[in-house]
């Protein structure tokens, strides 16, 4: 399983010299499976580079979306593949209770907003998630487990398993939220434990606050304490703040290192980048998960 950046930022797109290490395209990660298969987490303006890689292959493209907000939708109607005809774009979705997730990713292509209209692609767009089952999802060899976020509007998280080794996506999801929360900490620690690869929001620092309490996003301090409760493998500190700069960043990413080295944690971390892959392998006798960050 191989885990690629191609949107890392929070919010709306910030390109520009401050952010030219970390990257300024919103929330898209691509996801090899041992499969062959293609998997998408959120379509981002970083979805657009992914886009121009898996045009003209012939394998279908299964687009897993978090939630409807613009700088997890905003790049869909510049994906490649759903320009090419009889190409499959699975859209994993949650009917029922994420209605306005699937509108918001194919309502802006309504010929004012883009000019393009949904319903004119050549693609073959197909929604796939319903009801119940919603779950969980299982085919070919993966698994993946759904978890609400506590996000304003709602939103899932995933967590993606294909033989045995594991990549959760949590993004836009406030760890302690003055208002009702879907999943309490105790059920992340549950849900998150042991994974191999967590990727969480990361937007805030205590800086940010009170001002940004409920605006649907953790502290850098509470993902830290998470990975290190949950037991999970590897950090990825992710949905970086617009105003947060490279150096910011990079000053982040060793106090994470510190924090973890100090706290006995068995977490590594890593501040997510556009361009940067993480890859999973299995040893054939069995055993721990091999993590090279690359
Ligand atoms: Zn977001
Ligand atoms: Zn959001």
């Amino acid at each position: 399983m191989i885990i690629r950046f191609y949107g890392v930022r929070g919010s709306t797109a910030v390109p520009g010299a401050h952010t030219a290490k970390y990257g300024g395209n919103t929330s898209c990660v691509h996801i090899e499976l041992e499969n062959g298969h293609d998997l998408v987490l959120d379509a981002g303006t970083g979805i657009r580079c992914l886009g121009q890689k898996l045009a003209k292959k012939p394998t279908p493209v299964s687009i897993l979306l978090s939630h409807g907000h613009w700088d997890h939708i905003q790049g869909y109607p510049f994906f490649a593949p759903i320009y090419e005809p009889g190409r499959d774009i699975n859209v994993y979705i949650d009917v029922e209770s994420q209605h306005q997730m699937l509108c918001s990713l194919f309502e802006q292509m309504d010929g004012s907003n883009f000019p393009v209209k949904a319903e004119d692609l050549p693609s073959n767009g197909v929604c796939k998630f319903k009801g119940v089952e919603s779950e969980l999802y299982e085919r070919e060899g993966i698994k993946v487990i759904k978890r609400p976020i506590n996000h304003p509007g709602g939103g899932i998280a995933y967590k993606i398993n294909e033989n045995e080794m594991t990549c959760a996506y949590v993004t836009d999801n406030e760890l302690d939220p003055p208002y009702a929360m879907e999943t309490n900490y105790d059920e992340w620690v549950k849900y998150l434990q042991g994974v191999d690869v967590m990727i969480h929001d990361a937007q805030y620092t205590e800086d940010d606050m009170p001002h940004k309490h409920g605006w649907g996003h953790s502290l850098i301090s509470q993902v830290r304490q998470l990975a290190t409760d949950a037991e999970v493998k590897l950090l990825v500190m992710f949905h970086h703040d617009p105003d947060r700069s490279d150096s910011e960043l990079d000053e982040i990413q060793i106090e994470n290192e510190n924090y973890l080295k100090s706290h006995r944690a068995p977490a590594r971390s890593v501040c997510a980048a556009e361009g940067l892959s993480i890859t999973l392998t299995k040893p054939i006798l069995g055993g721990e998960t091999h993590i090279d960050i690359g």
